[in-house]
Parts: structure tokens; sequence; C-alpha cells
């Protein structure tokens, strides 16, 4: 498959066939029922889950921790078992494996990827899942004692899980749903192809990758290697819920340099400059409304999230986040000229300086209107209501947008996520398997992607 570079990307002018949805219709080839999927989502969740695989922020090493090295393994020998091709794990835990195209016709090369790591701020170890069948909608109590409890309340989505298999935790951990959903809806998906190979479908990569929640294990996926056209990561939330943009991210410090050595009694007149008064007046000019605790939905904000002095040294460092480039900008400049004011306010300060660094973009741009079409229409056909959301933070897909593969990511079923309340929907992981098994269907209709010229 061809590599494409970013701006190939951008220019190339997908060359998508018609949408033909009803075409190859996977379930009518293969009598598909839910219920023993719904089993083996619910079977592979469980022995995901007992795996412990927090991740640590405070190391540099990928994998942060000893059991996402397990996991690994594991899902290694699992994607062996399934017919999965040229099935590697590398130095950083990376797994990688390869579904060959089974046709004839050149299609375009697509990619499914989940994450093994567990949220570093609560424990993943000794997971004590309980499986909750047809749920009654009555109050869930996860532990008495601590008064932990599902309702309406602490899980407003709930009320839509009426009848539906839940999987919860025990009180002193969290589940995992966050992301061992993704590989178990992933993993099912893999066997599915496997049991029926009359279903047709082009080249698929499965990649699990370690430290996701620590923004650490994506850098060490040699994306250029994996010769994928478009990717999805399997990592959302609620049925329906499509990913397709994340926001635009900076960070800034602005360092003030005063000169206190003087005795404050003598200051008039002398060399004296205070860099506690420049940090503090550059950060009441920051305006309040831009705040994360002022903004939602899709305005973006500045934050100070760190001021030390060291002497006549004061260190202001922050961050910046907006999906579109117009607010993006404008943020910048706000942050440029409150320091420029500050500066000019300052004229004996020793030095002052202010410099940004770019963190990660937004996706939308390099995700191609075909792509998001025709991952729609895989939802519609499974009679899923697709519905468009944006992620105020980074995504695994962000990286890989910017590296020239688009990749949306898709919902896995997994709510409350990062806390003790964290439940998993075993029917909503059925609708995402489901989505999965049409889009290698549909993907399979396409044209292959088109070389590049650049
Ligand atoms: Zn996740």
């Amino acid at each position: 498959m061809n590599k494409p570079m970013l701006l190939a990307l951008l220019s190339a002018g997908l060359t998508l066939g018609p949408l033909s949805a009803y075409g190859q219709d996977w379930k009518t080839i293969t009598r598909y029922e839910k219920a023993p999927i719904k089993e083996q989502l619910t079977e592979r969740f469980l022995k995901y889950v007992k795996v412990d695989t927090q991740s640590n922020a405070d190391t540099d090493q990928v994998p942060s921790t000893k059991g996402q090295k397990q996991l690994a393994k594991q899902l290694a020998k699992e994607l062996k078992k399934y017919g999965a091709q040229d099935v590697k794990i590398n130095e950083y835990s990376i797994v990688t494996g390869l579904l060959p195209s089974n046709i004839k016709k050149e299609v375009p090369s697509i990619a499914f990827l989940a994450h093994m790591d567990t949220a570093p701020e609560i424990s993943g170890k000794d997971v004590k899942p309980r499986v909750i069948r047809k749920y009654d909608g009555k109050d869930i109590v996860i532990n008495a004692e601590r008064n932990l409890v599902l309702n309406s309340y602490t899980a407003p989505l709930l009320t839509k899980a009426h009848g539906h298999d839940l999987i919860v935790a025990s009180g002193s951990t969290l589940l995992g749903a966050d992301d061992k959903t993704g590989i178990a809806i992933i993993m099912t998906m893999v066997q599915y192809l496997y049991d029926h190979p009359e279903i047709s479908h082009g080249p698929i990569t499965i990649v699990f990758t370690p430290d996701e929640e620590t923004g650490a294990g994506i850098e060490k996926l040699d994306i250029a290697s994996l010769g994928v056209d478009y990717a999805y990561t399997v990592d959302g939330e609620d049925q329906g819920e499509l990913m397709t943009e994340n926001f635009n991210a900076k960070a800034f410090t602005a360092v003030f340099t005063g000169n206190r050595a003087v005795h404050p009694g003598a200051a008039q007149n002398s060399a004296f400059a205070d860099n506690l008064l420049m940090a503090s007046d550059f950060h009441t000019l920051l305006p309040r409304q831009q705040r994360p605790e002022t903004t939602a939905d899709k305005r973006g904000f500045i934050y100070v999230d760190e001021i030390s002095t060291q002497g006549d040294v004061t260190t202001i460092k922050g961050i910046i986040r907006a999906f579109t480039d117009e607010e993006f900008n404008s943020l910048t400049s706000t942050v440029q000229n409150a320091f420029n004011t500050v500066k000019a306010m300052n004229p004996r300060a020793k030095a002052a300086t202010l410099e940004f660094k770019d963190e990660y973009k937004n996706m939308k741009a390099s995700l191609p209107p075909e792509m998001l079409a025709l991952t729609k229409t895989a939802m519609q056909a499974e009679e899923i209501t697709p519905k468009e959301i944006s992620a105020r933070g980074g995504t695994d897909g962000a990286t890989l947008a910017a590296a020239g593969i688009p990749t949306p990511d898709i919902f896995a079923g997994m709510y409350n996520i990062h806390s003790e309340l964290e439940y998993a929907d075993v029917d909503v992981m059925e609708a995402s398997f489901r989505t999965l098994m049409r889009l290698t269907s549909l993907w399979a209709q396409q044209n292959a992607k088109q070389p590049s010229n650049q």
C-alpha cells in the first residue's frame, strides 16, 4: 500500500466508490445472532480486566507498567489463534497484526486500534467485575459501605440501558472499560472474520497500544510502517458516538526576571523590579471568560497550570486549547498581548520572555468527508444513529491524523470512565462490533486509494 503523506492526504482527492451499504450484508451471509456475540464480548472483557494495566505517568518508560506487557502477550497469542498474520509485539509492547485481504480487487487498507492501559489515577489491581443481566432499571449498588451507587444522577445514560447486560466494578478499583471494551470488540471482530471466511474484506490491521492515558504510547508506534490508509480508534463512549475532532493544543511559558536584591525601603529610584507582580499582572490580564471552568462545548480556553518562583525569576506555564484555527490564533494573540502589556509596564525588568510550543492539532481538517460519510452509513445500516462529537482534549487519532492516517474514534460502550463508578454496556459493545463488521464490508467495496505524486 502507498504510505500517504499529510499534504498528499489533503489534496489526493479520494476516490471512494458508491456507498452501496446494503449490497453485501454480512448478517445475511452468516445468519447473525446477537446472543453468542454478547457472550463472547462479555467473556473477553472479563478476561482482559483481570490484568492490571494501570498506567504510570511518573516514568518515561513505555510501557509504564508490567501488566501492559502481560496483556500484550495475551492479545498477540489470541490474534494468532484467530488467523492474524505477521503478529508482532515491539519493544514498547505495541501489538500489531494483519488480517490479509481475501478479495482480488485492490481496496483501501484500514486499521482498528484500542489501548491496553487504564487511567493512572485509580487502581486497576484485583478488579472484581460483576455482570448484571437484563438490567431492570433500578439503582445499582456497587459498594454500600462507601455509598457507591449507579443511578440516574451518577450515571445519566443508565436510563437508556433498560434490558441491557451491564458490567460494573466492586468499589475499590476502576473497571477498565476504557479501553478493554475496545479490545474485546476488535478481537471479537477478528474471531468472527476467522469463523466466517465467506465474508469479503480488504486488508485490516489491528493495533493494541500501551500508555494512551499518559499520551506516551502512540509516540512509539511506527505509523508509516503500518501501510494503512484509514484507521479507527475504538475508544468512545455512548452508542452512535463518532468523535471527529479534538482540540488544537499549544503550551506557553512566560519568564519574568526582576531585581529584588534591593531593600524595599529604598526601592524607589533604584533598579528594583518585581517579578512576582509581573507574573500576577500577566495572569490577571488573561480573560476570565475563557478559562476551563467558564467554557464548554465548542469554546476554547487559556489555562495557567503552573507558577513558580526562584529568587528573581518567576515562570508561568500554561496551555491554549481551541477547535477552530480562528479561535486558536485569537487566544494565542491574547496571551501574547497580555505579555506585551506587562513587559511594557516594567521597563526595569531584567528580562521577559514568552515562548509557545505546538502540542497537537485538531484532526478534523484531515478527515476526508467520504470517510465520514462511509462511517455514518455503516452505523445507519446497523440501525445506529450516528452522533458526531468533539473531544475537549487530545486523542491518539490526532497523532495518526497528523502522520497522514485519518483516524476518527468509534463508540465502545464505556461509561463513567476513570472512576469506581465505571461500567460497560454489553449491548452497546455489540452495536460497536456490528459497526466494525459493517465498516469492513463497506471498505471492501471501495476503490483503492490512489497513489499520490507528493
Ligand atoms: Zn480510552
